[in-house]
């Protein structure tokens, strides 16, 4: 329907949380679909490989192995992301360091890796996972806010860059999700967060997953590159 069936798509952090999801939802439309983690290997999936996204030639080495295996990558979900949260006066240099290095550099390592078959094959469809922190900055978040920020800018330079060469790039900015990232939310917390949000609910994972194959699909978004489509229960109005 979405005109995934049998398009390899490549999808970081696969193994839990939205990236499982999403991993999920794209065989679920008949897509095959490979996957990295860091620990331990997800569900489903036809090819999980452990590989970190700050690790440029084996994100290279990935890619070139789904290539083998599955066949050529048309869509890419960078998800791949880590918190460390804490105020800016109180954030060691270490944390930013981390965190900005995961989600901002192993998205432009992820990108990088594939974008010259795409380029080539001249077709193609980058996802890339940002947050609502991304997009109106988070109290305690400097570093992440700034990482998601920083993919939202990835992203839209991708989409000029790459247009030429029929290959889009979008963003997703998930709002408050169930996954483990945010299991850690005092009750009090939850329920003061859960006001400022309209549908009064936190997102399922499966719904940054629909998203994504929204971005990905060459029939539903084929005219849609360069946007962000802010999925958090009307939290954030861009
Ligand atoms: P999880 O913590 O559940 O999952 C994070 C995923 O990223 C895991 O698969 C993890 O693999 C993987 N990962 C982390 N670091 C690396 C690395 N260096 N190399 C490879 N894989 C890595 O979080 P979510 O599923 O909630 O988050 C997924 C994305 O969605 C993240 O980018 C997050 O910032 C974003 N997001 C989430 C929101 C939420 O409320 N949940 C809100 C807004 C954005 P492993 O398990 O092996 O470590």
């Amino acid at each position: 329907m979405l005109g995934l069936e049998d398009k390899v798509v490549l999808v970081t952090g696969g193994n839990h949380g939205i990236g499982a999801a999403v991993v999920e939802v794209l065989e679920d439309f008949g897509a095959k679909v490979a996957y990295n983690y860091r620990s331990e290997p997800g569900p489903r999936g036809s090819l999980g490989v452990k590989v970190d996204v700050t690790d440029a030639e084996g994100m290279k080495a990935f890619a070139e192995q789904v290539e083998n295996e599955l066949g050529p990558i048309y869509g890419v979900v960078a998800n791949a992301g880590v918190i460390r949260d804490n105020l800016i006066l109180n954030m060691p240099d270490e944390d930013w360091d981390f965190v900005v290095n995961v989600n901002l550099k192993g998205a432009f390592n992820t990108a990088r890796a594939v974008l010259p078959k795409m380029y080539e094959r001249k077709e193609g469809s980058l996802v890339f996972i940002s947050s609502l922190g991304g997009q109106r900055g988070n109290m305690g978040q400097a570093n992440y806010s700034a990482s998601k920020a920083g993919m939202i800018g990835l992203a839209q330079t991708i989409s000029q860059e790459a247009a030429r060469f029929g290959v889009r790039c979008n963003t997703v900015a998930p709002g408050y999700t169930k996954t483990d990232i945010i299991k850690g939310i005092p009750e009090k917390v939850e329920q003061a967060l859960l006001k400022q949000i309209p549908l009064r609910r936190f997102a399922d994972p499966k719904e940054m997953a629909w998203a994504s194959a929204f971005f990905l699909s060459p029939t539903a978004s084929s005219y849609v590159t360069g946007q962000i489509l802010g999925v958090n229960g009307g939290q954030y109005m861009s």
